[in-house]
């Protein structure tokens, strides 16, 4: 095996069914490395990001238990676009070296790189061997979204607003999972393209 893993890039806007495609690619024996899941663990209580996010914005965004306080820190980024650049000039580079450096040690056959943002991101295009698009009606992830995170319609389409189109995803596709239907049919779906996967990681091993 060569020393760089092969690495799929999974991708899709919000409540496409990112997640649900992962944990089926997990489940079959891929290494799962998700960004989402880095930022979270970086921002939680005693995370790695903490002393810098308390160094840049101070003790009023740190709850008691040294975690980042997401609503306090959201008020803030939302108020001024400056706070969010700064939050994300902590953030972004750490959570490429920490995702850069779990790629690197996984032990798998191949890895899936979740970053919901790909797309838009060409360092992650860079990193990735092939990228995998989750796909569904724009309509059907909004409603998804809604059930799933309780927000209101409004607020879903604003966060896609922020995303790359469905057809911008769509044209960076090397392999489209369609999520219009069941959770059986995007496993069904997985479980094909894992076989695809594993004999492209074998042919670059
Ligand atoms: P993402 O990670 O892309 O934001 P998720 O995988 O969390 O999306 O899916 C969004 C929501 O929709 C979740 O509650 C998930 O359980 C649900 N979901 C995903 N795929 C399907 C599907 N094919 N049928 C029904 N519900 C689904």
């Amino acid at each position: 095996m060569s020393n760089s893993p092969y690495v799929v890039g999974l991708t899709g806007g919000i409540g496409s069914g990112k997640s649900a495609a992962a944990d089926r690619f997990g489940e079959l024996g891929a290494a799962i490395v998700d960004t989402d899941a880095i930022a979270h663990a970086l921002t939680g209580p005693g995370g790695l990001a903490i002393p810098a996010i308390r160094a840049a914005f101070g003790d009023a965004v740190i709850t008691p238990d040294g975690a980042l306080d997401r609503k306090a820190m959201r008020d803030r980024a939302f108020a001024d676009p400056n706070e969010r650049r700064r939050l994300e000039a902590i953030l972004h580079p750490a959570i490429g070296a920490e995702s850069a450096r779990q790629v690197s040690a996984a032990r798998a056959p191949y890895v899936v790189l979740v970053v919901p943002l790909l797309v838009e991101s060409g360092k992650y295009r860079e990193r990735c061997d092939s990228l995998c698009v989750v796909d569904c009606p724009v309509d059907v992830q909004v409603a998804r979204v809604m059930t799933r995170s309780r927000l209101p319609e409004e607020q879903v389409r604003a966060i896609m607003a922020t995303q790359a189109s469905r057809e911008q995803r769509l044209a960076a596709a090397d392999e489209v999972i369609d999520n219009s239907g069941d959770l059986a049919t995007l496993v069904a779906q997985v479980d094909r393209l894992h076989e695809k996967y594993l004999a492209a990681a074998r042919a670059v091993a």
